[in-house]
Formats: C-alpha cells, structure tokens, sequence
C-alpha cells in the first residue's frame, strides 16, 4: 500500500443553514472540525450513528457538497478551492460514487449491459469502444452472464453490482459508497464486500465506505467512528505475532488541537459529566472523576440551588488552606448533602 495521503481533511467544517417559517435560520453543524487521512489504496469504513455526519463527509469528499471551513484534499487539489470547472472535471474523473439505492440512477427497462453503455456514452465514449469498455465492467464486476437481462430481472445484490460498474466507468483513483449494502441481506452484502476488496486489491482503488454494520470492521482496513461531526475512534485490524490471525483494536483519536473524544458508556459508568481529573501517571494519562474536595467556585452551576448557596458562600470565607476545617466544621452542623459520592449532579 502506497502510503501517500490520497485524502487529507484538516478541521472540516460544513455547516447547512436552514431557513425557518417566519424568517430566521437555525444552523446545523453536520462536520465539527473533523481531522482525516486515507491512504492511496486504503479500504477504509466509517461508522456511526444516523445523523452523524457521515454523508455529509462523503459528499464533501465527492465534491458534491462545498466546505464551510478548514480543508479537504483530494489528490493533492484543495476542493474548497477549485473553480467551478476543476471541480466538475474532478467529479467526473477522479471519484466514483455508489449509493444505498443503487438502482436509483438506473434504468429498469434496459439491460445491465445497456445501463452501463448510456453514462458512456453521455460522456463521450461511442460506438464499439463503449461496447468493449462496458463489457470489461461488467466482467470486472463479475456480471458477465447477466449481461442481457434487464434490470429489472436482477436480485438487489445485482444491481447494485451494475452501479458499482458505472462508478468505475471513468476509471477513478478513490470510489465513495454511501451505506452500499444498507438494503441488502447479510449474505448478499457479504459478497457486495468482498467485490469491493477484490477492486480494492486488483485496481489499487482507494474505497471509502459508510456503513450502519459494525461488522464492518472484517472487510476493511481501518474502521473510523464518527460522533457529532468529528472522528471519535479508529479500530484498526493488527496481525498476531507469528499467525495470520488478526485481531480488532479500537483506538480513541486525538485531533490536532489534542481533544479526545471519550466513549460516551465510559462517562456513564463513572459518572462523568462536565469535567476530569487528567493526571500523569507511569503507565500513561489516567483521567478519573473530580473529587469532591477539589471543586472550586466556577462549576456552581452543576449544583442545586441550595448547594450553589453554600459553595459560592464557602469560596468567600474558606480560602483553600481552610478547606479541610471549614468541611469538617460543616458537617457538625449540617445534614449530608445527597450526593457525597463524589459526582457532580
Ligand atoms: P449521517 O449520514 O451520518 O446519517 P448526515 O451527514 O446525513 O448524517 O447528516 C448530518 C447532520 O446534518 C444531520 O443533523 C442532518 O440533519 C444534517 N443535514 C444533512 N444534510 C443536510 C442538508 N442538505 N440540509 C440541512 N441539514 C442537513
Ligand atoms: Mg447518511
């Protein structure tokens, strides 16, 4: 594998602007400052909640979709920077897109053979050469045998070979599938996979692929999640030692500003909200609740009311050389506060 960056996004930004009933707008931040890189001929998967900004990213990859901030290099061209007429040329020779419906560009009443030959001869492409090229996708597809079927005759898993066909049409550098197998059968997806690990490997095609399946994981190279706009954590496949087995690692990602995103059960099962405790240790960062006895003046805002009260009150008069004494002259004379277990309810 080529180790060169095929994509670099650095702290992309995309926002949509929505306008409301009544004038007004609300913004949505689809991408929140998301950092990442592909390999030429990666396999990469992104996972991650509906609603995460997965096709967003996608589309601002294919250049379907223009950046609000921070940068996305395709092949060493800047897509927020390309006039009008780079970027078309780049749609059209640099990417290829396969979507969840494949069938959605196609044509029910022509023959798989035909549905390939019409986006070749849109483009130019006439006579036997878009006779001979489009043979070569089918075959490289592996649908040679249902060349004369109509679309309409073929299984889902079929079709959406035929779209994956028309993707590579123009032979492109980086294929984008958004959620390809989102309306198959376990099984047929697993063969839609493993077509576009043998295109992977037989074309040194770089793929970026969304998917809502976990499982992923086994068909690719590297497994990206996204979380509210940004790369929370990459799994990684690594190779035991001395066997081809290999096993899946997740790693969190720290983006360029050194901010990590910590599994959201991780902050449940120790109660984390707001802030940590970040400490050195030998073995590495350690990141625990706050104690109790550390907090200070500023987060009276987690606090009830009443304990807002007594903290802003106990900043006053108990300097932190105090503290201890003023908490133990405290709680002579007042009840338990309800939370003692150290979180910040
Ligand atoms: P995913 O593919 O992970 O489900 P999307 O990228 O489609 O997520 O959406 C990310 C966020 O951006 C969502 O809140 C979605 O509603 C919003 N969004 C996506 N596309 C548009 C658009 N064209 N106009 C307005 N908001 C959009
Ligand atoms: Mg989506």
């Amino acid at each position: 594998m080529n180790t060169e960056p095929l994509i670099l996004c650095e702290s992309l930004v995309k926002i949509y602007r929505l306008n409301q009933e009544g004038g007004g707008s609300v913004e949505v931040q689809a991408l929140q400052g998301m950092d990442m890189t592909v390999s030429e001929g990666e396999m990469l998967g992104i996972v991650g909640a509906s609603g995460s900004g997965k096709s967003t990213l996608l589309n601002v990859l294919g250049g379907l979709d223009h950046p609000t901030g921070g940068r996305a290099l395709i092949a060493k061209q800047d897509l927020g920077q390309l006039s009008p007429a780079a970027l078309d040329l780049f749609r059209r020779k640099t990417v290829g897109f396969v979507w969840q419906q494949g069938a959605r560009n196609l044509i029910s009443y022509l023959t798989a053979l035909e549905n390939i030959e019409l986006p070749l001869t849109l483009s130019g492409q006439v006579g036997r050469a878009a006779d001979q090229r489009a043979l070569e996708l089918l075959d490289l597809v592996g649908l040679s045998e249902r060349k004369n079927h109509r679309l309409e005759e073929l299984s889902g898993g079929e079709q959406q070979r035929v779209a994956i066909a028309i993707a590579l049409a123009n032979r492109p550098r980086l294929l984008l599938a958004d959620e390809p197998t989102g309306e198959l059968d376990t099984a047929t997806a697993q063969t839609i996979y493993d077509l576009l690990r043998r295109l992977n490997k037989q074309l040194g095609l770089t793929i970026v692929i969304v998917s809502h399946d976990p499982g992923i994981a086994r068909h690719v190279d590297r497994v990206v999640a996204v979380r509210d706009g940004k790369l929370a954590s990459e799994t990684l496949r690594v190779q035991k030692v001395d066997s081809d087995e290999h096993h899946l690692v997740e790693l969190a990602v720290v983006d360029a500003a050194g901010r990590l995103q910590i599994p959201r059960e991780y902050l449940e099962q120790f109660n984390i909200r707001r802030r940590v405790q970040v400490e050195l240790t030998e073995e590495g960062i350690l990141i625990r609740p706050p104690e109790r006895e550390h907090h200070s003046h500023d987060q009276t805002s987690a606090l009830s009311p009443n304990e807002q009260e007594s903290t802003a009150f106990e900043t006053k008069v108990a300097p932190s050389r105090l503290w201890k004494v003023w908490q133990s002259l405290k709680s002579r004379f007042t009840r338990p506060a309800q939370n003692h277990n150290g979180d910040e309810k």
